[in-house]
């Protein structure tokens, strides 16, 4: 059987306050053309790079964040190649001696196993400038040029389209953790290329290499086009080419973009105008107290101490500022406060999945997330909780509550006693409520005698509107089952 081997190299922008190897801002929401240059960055001749100190230390960081080890020498190299966002003729880049080496992550798959993909290495080099191609006339953007770029290789460990879009997307995960880059895919500041083999044994096949993969997507849709293309080629007896190729979004195809033959010869040699990097123990050490709670240590405290399901976790995991508001609002809980342990309440799950759900629906965007607590503060959040706990409130009741709570910062029990939302849980009131909705449906009465079950659930939606939802329903229904 043919089996696909799939090696990963992804590119990602660093989130530093200047550029590579000069002193420009490196802002990636910059709107006017080359505003943020400099001769460096423009490739002036004779002018000298200095190395950007915050840039290493957030490659160091992404290498210990991925187990990496940190090398105490390194350097950099020039990459020669010609093209219009390269006016120097030379990527500064390191070849030999990368920062970072044999790292690993370990990702979850679908079927519940984690799998762990091994790192060969991270090094850092610099982004090119933009092209845009407008109106049969290409333009250049320097404000990208010189921005400091990380390139991780993966080991050939990956063997489906799964597979690959998971390491992806936990990476991705562990830079924006770690505020180590932005990783927005969309805005470029993440970019992916796979190579993929196919072969019957364990040597490995012709590989082809496929690039312009600008989303999580494209990286496992062009995955899966690649290994039919490759099968069908090779169970029709033609060989598969050792080729670069592009994916074409709209047409969700690769397309050849050139061959082996007119590869590149990069002509690496070290850069005569930095010195080596020598990074010592100490200064690692130091950075690693900096690292925080990576997004795997995290899913397995959130199973820990709040007995989360494995959906809920995952929400969480991708949703860090809900995380941290859930985390927030579960110690402002009585149960907690009292012993720390809520696990035989429901309390934490109630909370959790009023986030998940309503208070979720309520916030507009999830650039809103972070400033949630604002809104509703924890402690209020966790005493509306208690409300619902304690069935003080239903939970259609609870809900306008939230919604109050949102738009005005008030606290649920004002708001409650304000609104008059009150549950009614004195039987006569209730029973005196349902005596008029008899009366007034005499009809629905006797079909339901008459054996209409849906009649019943007719009047027992009737009370419940009469009482503005403020009678619990099985209490409802209950009494009403008794009267008639
Ligand atoms: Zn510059
Ligand atoms: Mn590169």
């Amino acid at each position: 059987m043919l089996k696909p081997t799939i090696g990963l190299e992804i590119h990602f922008e660093g989130k530093t306050k200047s550029k590579m190897f000069c002193s420009c801002l490196n802002n990636p929401e910059e709107k006017e053309p080359n505003k943020n240059v400099c001769p460096i960055c423009l490739a002036h001749p004779g002018a000298l790079p200095t190395i950007n100190k915050e840039a290493i230390e957030k490659i160091i960081l992404a290498g210990l964040a991925l187990n990496c080890e940190i090398q105490n020498y390194s350097r950099f190299d020039r990459k020669s190649y010609f093209y219009p966002d390269l006016p120097k003729g030379y990527q500064i880049s390191q070849f030999d001696f990368p920062i970072c080496k044999k790292g690993h992550l370990d990702i979850h798959l679908d079927n519940g196993e984690t799998k762990r993909i091994r790192i060969n290495r991270i090094h850092m080099e610099e982004d090119t400038a933009r092209l845009s191609h407008e109106g049969g006339s290409t333009l250049v953007d320097f404000n990208r040029s010189g921005v400091p770029l990380m390139e991780l290789v993966t080991e050939a460990d990956i063997h489906s389209a799964e597979e690959a879009k998971k390491f992806a997307q936990e990476l991705q995960l562990i830079l924006k953790y770690s505020d180590i880059s932005g990783a927005n895919m969309e805005k470029g500041q993440m970019r992916c290329e796979v190579n993929i083999s196919l072969s019957e044994t364990e040597e490995l096949g012709t590989k082809v290499e496929v690039k312009n993969l600008n989303s999580f997507k494209a990286v496992e849709k062009s995955i899966e086009y690649e290994i039919k293309r490759q099968k069908e080629l090779i169970e029709n007896g033609e060989s598969v080419k050792q080729e670069t190729r592009g994916w074409h979004d709209t047409k969700q195809i690769t397309m050849e973009q050139r061959s082996k033959e007119d590869s590149f010869e990069y002509r690496y040699f070290p850069e005569p105008d930095l010195p080596p990097l020598n990074i010592s123990n100490e200064e690692i050490e130091s950075l690693r107290v900096k690292l925080v709670e990576l997004p795997n240590q995290k899913r397995k405290r959130f199973k820990e101490e709040f007995d989360l399901d494995d959906k809920s976790i995952e929400f969480y995991i991708n949703e860090p500022d809900l995380a941290n508001y859930f985390e927030k609002s579960v110690s402002e809980l009585d149960c907690w406060k009292r012993d720390k342990d809520c696990m035989k309440d429901g309390s934490i799950k109630l909370c959790s999945n009023y986030i998940i759900t309503d208070l979720q629906s309520l916030i507009k965007n999830d650039s809103d997330f972070d400033k949630i607590d604002k809104k509703i503060t924890p402690e209020n959040f966790a005493e509306l909780i208690s409300m619902i706990e304690k069935e003080e409130v239903s939970s259609n009741i609870a809900k306008v509550i939230l919604t109050e709570m949102y738009n005005t910062q008030g606290d649920p029990s004002n708001i409650l006693k304000e609104k008059g939302l009150s549950a009614i849980t004195d039987d006569s009131e209730i029973e005196k409520i349902i005596n008029e909705v008899i009366s007034e449906n005499a009809k629905a009465v006797e079909d339901y005698k008459g054996g209409k079950d849906n009649s019943f659930m007719f009047l027992l939606g009737q009370v419940m509107a009469k009482s503005k939802g403020k009678i619990n329903p099985q209490k409802a229904e209950e009494l009403l089952k008794k009267i008639i």
